[in-house]
């Protein structure tokens, strides 16, 4: 993981976490990256606050290094846990359609190209579940924290790259403890 620090054009600044900056690039040219104050995709990186004290000792590009975030140093790795799944759960709640107790028959539809790719969420037993993931149907099961919808949400991430910013860390096989 590195996180950027980024600015739209509005001077809004957020923090991005991304793979790699290779990974940051692929995603602003798709306008993935957007401003979550204002929603726009127009923005760049500016130099972090660590990087401003190191000055002149920069270090080189021969020799990177793996950049620690400010905000997660002196964090417990549960609470790191939470705030990126927090992060990810809100991209998801508001990129994707819920479709609530349709899910399974959507997902399928749009497996099966008979229905309009898109992102989606919903609800499915444990059995729909299971039957999605057999057919090779890619779904995620996610705990969603109470206030946010107080249930359990599947989300089936409609295309290829969809699917690479959305199911990134939460892809559960069957079998693994939900
Ligand atoms: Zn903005």
């Amino acid at each position: 993981m590195i996180v950027f620090d980024l600015i739209c054009g509005a001077e809004h600044r957020f923090e991005g976490w991304f793979a790699s900056s290779k990974d940051f690039g692929s995603q602003k040219r798709r306008g993935l990256v957007q401003c979550p104050s204002c929603g726009s995709p127009e923005v760049r990186r500016v130099p972090s606050a660590t990087r401003f004290n190191r000055g002149a000792q920069a270090p080189k590009p021969s020799a990177p290094k793996p950049e620690k975030a400010p905000e997660m140093e002196g964090k417990d790795p549960f609470a790191i846990a939470q705030m990126l799944y927090s992060r990810m759960l809100d991209e998801l709640l508001t990129k994707s359609e819920d479709v609530g107790k349709a899910f399974p028959t959507e997902a399928r539809r749009i497996f099966y190209e008979q229905s309009p790719a898109r992102a989606i969420r919903g609800q499915a037993t444990q059995e729909e579940h299971d039957e999605l993931v057999d057919e090779g149907i890619p779904v995620a099961r996610l705990p969603v924290p109470p206030g946010r919808l107080n249930r359990r949400s599947g989300v089936a991430p409609a295309s290829p790259a969809a699917r690479k910013t959305a199911g990134g860390c939460s892809r559960r096989g069957r079998g693994s403890p939900a």
